[in-house]
């Protein structure tokens, strides 16, 4: 079979790129190593297991709706937040293509309603910020809600299983290259299938499978971002003036030792910290989400600290997982958890002096100490940013703040991709979603799909 596009990788880059396609008639495969939607059940959501029964394909991270569709999709509709697609298409467009992406959710199903903060407020909070340095960028969200999530992704399936070929549970091993130009795919199991173009959007679950693709292809790297850090969990009350008007801000700011750069990211308002399990590494890292059926008293949001590393060292996925595996280690391959006041009073944290705080962990952690898994650079900066959140958000830097690890991302290998996301050196091949680093999240993971999709049938970036 000969197909117009190739595409690796059914989450929202892949599925956006395939409807966009779709629409222009090209006759397109969508290949991704995971289960359909309603296949997807991790055994420990469903109680039958209590820690990673190492699956096939992990149904948090893999199969048709990408990583994240077991949580509710919280839908970033603002420009600043969730990648770096703005860079290759510029402000504008990506701005119509965040209204496009965003329009095709609630037509599939998405709660219609979005939140945005009033002026007034919004201008109050970035000039307490702006005092202790903290930049504080307010956002536009949409909730899809947590059934209404699996609902949304089912419905794109539906829609696109009449006009693609769709294979799941199908891992890809290689893109095959004929005279300079990708000429189709070769899966694991040795098959193979030809086409004029690969769209590869393996998201960050297939980031150590793009690393090696780097590695055989000899593509070119833009940057190595590493980014780690940890999960805050604190009272809803402590974030509530914030979260009611924004439901979630992104907040910026360079501490003052190190001068790192640190971000918040995915602020979870009466939501609850997961375990996020990595196949490729064995490894079991920290995330959060919340649920629209189902609400706990807390807040969480990551702290997250951006490194960029520089030649020779070129094993930025490899930094992160080595942290990642120390926190398994001393957790006996669960996650960390531990109060500030222990980390900042150089004492592990113990389950009675958690039981002894204000916060009811909702997330199952081992009580212990993250001064030993992370460096003295991170801990300072956690420490140092969350001082200044307190400007903000005063409480967050209580001694009973929950602070779990680590929460990695491993968007680490940023390709070096042309405007329309296409790869230099290499004809015929293009890159979209979280795997290549040009987003972080469902909205312009899905926008990079449209962008590249649109390219290949040889159009200017249009939402
Ligand atoms: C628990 C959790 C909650 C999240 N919540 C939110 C949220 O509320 N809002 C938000 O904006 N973002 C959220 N995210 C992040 C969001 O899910 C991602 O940014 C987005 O899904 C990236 O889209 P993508 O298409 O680039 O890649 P992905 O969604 O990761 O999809 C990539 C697909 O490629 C497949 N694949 C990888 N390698 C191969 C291979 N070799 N062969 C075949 N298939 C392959 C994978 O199985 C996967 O299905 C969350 C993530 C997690 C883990």
């Amino acid at each position: 079979m000969r197909y117009d596009v190739v595409i690796i990788g059914a989450g929202p880059a892949g599925i956006f790129a395939a409807a966009e396609l779709a629409a222009r008639g090209k006759k397109i495969l969508i290949a991704d190593k995971g289960k359909l939607i309603r296949e997807r059940l991790c055994p420990i959501a469903g109680g039958q297991v209590k820690s990673c029964a190492n699956c096939a394909s992990c149904a948090v991270v893999s199969g048709w709706g990408g990583a994240g569709a077991a949580s509710d999709g919280k839908l970033t509709l603002t420009t600043g937040f969730g990648g770096n697609l703005e860079e290759y298409i510029g402000r504008d467009a990506l701005l119509s293509m965040i209204g496009r992406v965003d329009d095709a959710f609630v037509r599939f199903g998405a709660d219609p309603h979005s939140y945005e903060a009033g002026a007034e407020t919004a201008h109050e909070t970035i000039r307490r910020g702006a005092q202790v340095g903290l930049r504080v960028l307010p956002a536009r969200i949409r909730h899809i809600g947590t059934d209404a999530s699996r609902m949304v992704l089912n419905s794109m399936y539906e829609d696109l299983v009449s006009r693609c070929d769709i294979r799941m549970n199908a891992p890809v091993a290689d893109i095959l290259i004929r005279n300079g130009a990708a000429a189709g795919i070769r899966f694991e199991d040795g098959s193979e299938a030809e086409s004029g173009c690969v769209l590869a959007a393996p998201g960050r679950e297939g980031a150590p499978w793009l690393e090696r693709l780097i590695g055989t292809l000899s593509l070119p790297i833009a940057s190595m971002p590493v980014d780690i850090g940890v999960r805050v969990e604190v009272p809803d009350s402590v974030c509530e003036a914030l979260t009611r008007e924004f439901y979630e801000v992104k907040c910026l700011y360079n501490t003052p030792t190190f001068d790192d750069r640190c971000r918040t990211f995915c602020m979870n308002p009466s939501g609850f910290v997961v375990h996020e399990y990595n196949q490729a590494h064995h490894l079991v890292t920290v995330n959060g989400h919340s649920l629209k059926n189902k609400k706990s008293s807390n807040t969480n949001f990551a702290i997250l600290v951006t490194k960029n590393f520089t030649q020779p060292f070129n094993n930025p996925i490899g930094y992160a997982t080595h942290i990642a595996k120390l926190a398994n280690m001393l957790a006996g391959g669960s996650l960390l958890v531990q109060r500030l006041a222990d980390l900042k009073g150089g004492r592990r944290s113990t389950r009675s002096r958690i039981g002894r705080g204000m916060i009811e962990p909702t997330a199952p952690a081992e009580p212990g100490d993250l001064s030993l898994v992370l460096p003295h650079r991170y801990v300072t900066d956690v420490v140092e940013f969350l001082d200044a959140l307190n400007r903000i958000m005063p409480g967050v830097s209580h001694g009973d703040t929950l602070l779990y690890g680590v929460e990695i991302k491993l968007y680490s290998l940023r390709l070096e991709l042309n405007g329309d996301l296409s790869v230099p050196s290499i004809g015929n091949l293009w890159m979209a979603g979280d795997g290549a680093g040009v987003s972080r999240g469902i909205i312009q993971a899905a926008a990079s799909g449209v962008v590249a999709a649109q390219a290949i049938c040889g159009e200017k970036p249009r939402g």
